[in-house]
């Protein structure tokens, strides 16, 4: 299946290194590291390293750090091909290549310089951002006065957080975090939270347990402890109490990615499909040429194409904002392509019939990974209540 709206030699250029990479790398090693018990002993150092190699874990950094500059619609292209070969391998780097994209905006000239070269360096260089708490979750994505639970509280030099992070991707694995901490306790978070940068190895701060997730397993997901951790006034992002700010401003097209990490599970499942129906025989003939499974494929095409054009456009005006941006568009694409994604990998298994159960087909695999994004990003009821507040609220 011709996965893109590829525009330039460029783009080319970077999806056929991203493809290769999949194809020799991720998807050998996908179904045997998705099986392991230990959901830490699912992640893979060589996998990233590899992707190091070529330049994938990078290619959103400039070229002065060594990057290659790529803009949103290429990486959302990028992320969704990583998909293609294993969603927890896309979110991996879907987060770095963003959070590298948010450093490059929201950090100072001095941040910058402290920071990105050593990330660039670093083959196992990964990021991740910290936000959900156990108490404090949908609350950050639909207004609501409470506070975040992890507060930050202003000492000589610097803050003092203190509290709990969890289902952080990359939360374990990360050499930076952005951590959002409430500095105004008496401010609803939306404008009493501040984002402070913290690295890996800063005294106080520990991860706590990897979470064991039905699917996206590759991909790491932990808790981020904070017990009277200090982080000096230089590490905050932004401004102190505008927390929020660095994410709405430097990140529209955060949504769009999450949204082709799943696109990447559909395009897997459908084309899993199209492989069963070509050989499978009943009826006398191959399922493709019954007519309910040739629409069924047709649909599945449909809804895979609509939603990476949804997601391409959003990608592409997140940067473009003068050509029509709507903030919709940083809500809805990875509702869309989340429930395609669950609605391609449960024909998929039907198309299967009895040997999609059977774990041997990675039909499972995939109606496991494909449950993720429906709640991942902020689940999609909460998204369509965001959208709808962004529609009608004055
Ligand atoms: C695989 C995975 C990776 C993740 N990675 C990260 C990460 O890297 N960083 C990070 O900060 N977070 C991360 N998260 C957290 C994710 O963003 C949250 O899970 C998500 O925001 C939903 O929160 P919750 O799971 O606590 O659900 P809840 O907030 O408890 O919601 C439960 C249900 O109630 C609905 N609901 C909630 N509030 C309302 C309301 N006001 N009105 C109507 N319905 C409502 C929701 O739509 C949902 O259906 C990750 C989650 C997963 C599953």
């Amino acid at each position: 299946m011709e996965a893109m709206f590829v525009q330039t030699p460029e783009q080319r250029a970077v999806l056929d290194t991203v493809r290769r990479f999949v194809e020799e790398v991720v998807r050998p090693r996908a179904a045997e590291l998705d099986a392991r018990a230990d959901p830490a002993e699912s992640y893979s150092w060589e996998i990233v390293e590899r992707a190091d190699a070529v330049g994938i874990r990078t290619m959103t950094l400039g070229r002065e750090y060594g990057g290659l500059g790529a803009d949103a619609l290429t990486t959302a292209m990028v992320i969704e091909e990583l998909g293609r070969g294993d969603l927890g391998v896309s979110v991996i780097f879907a987060q770095t290549l963003k959070i590298a994209q948010i450093m490059q905006k929201a950090l100072s000239p001095e941040q910058r310089a402290r920071v990105l070269p050593g990330f660039a360096a670093d083959p196992r260089g990964m990021l991740a951002i910290g936000i959900t708490e156990p108490d404090v979750s949908s609350d950050y994505l639909v207004p609501h006065p409470r506070p975040f639970g992890t507060a930050a509280v202003k000492a000589p030099g610097g803050f003092v957080l203190n509290g709990l992070k969890h289902f952080i991707s990359n939360g374990n694995r990360a050499s930076h975090c952005l951590v959002f901490a409430q500095t105004d306790p008496g401010q609803p978070l939306a404008e009493g939270a501040t984002c402070f940068l913290v690295e890996r190895g800063r005294p106080g701060f520990t991860t706590g347990i990897v979470h064991d997730k039905m699917g996206e397993r590759l991909a790491n997901n932990a808790e981020l402890i904070f017990q009277d951790c200090f982080i000096p006034d230089e590490n905050v992002v932004g401004s102190v109490g505008r927390g929020f700010r660095v994410l709405a401003e430097f990140f529209p097209q955060s949504n769009a990615y999450a949204g082709a990490s799943a696109l990447g599970v559909a395009v897997a499942a459908y084309e899993k499909a199209v492989g069963w129906a070509r050989v499978r025989v009943q009826g006398g003939m191959p399922l493709i040429e019954h007519d309910g499974i040739r629409a069924q494929l047709a649909e599945m095409r449909m809804l895979i194409d609509a939603s990476r054009s949804y997601i391409h456009r959003a990608a592409w005006l997140a940067e473009h904002q003068e050509h029509g941006w709507d903030r919709t568009l940083g809500a809805l694409p990875k509702v869309m392509a989340s429930q395609a994604a669950w609605k391609i990998a449960t024909w998929c298994l039907e198309i299967h019939g009895g040997h999609g159960y059977m774990k041997e087909t990675g039909v499972e695999k995939l109606v496991r990974d494909a449950a993720a994004f429906l709640h991942s990003d902020g689940a999609n009821r909460t998204l369509f209540l965001k959208a709808a507040n962004f529609m009608f609220s004055a």
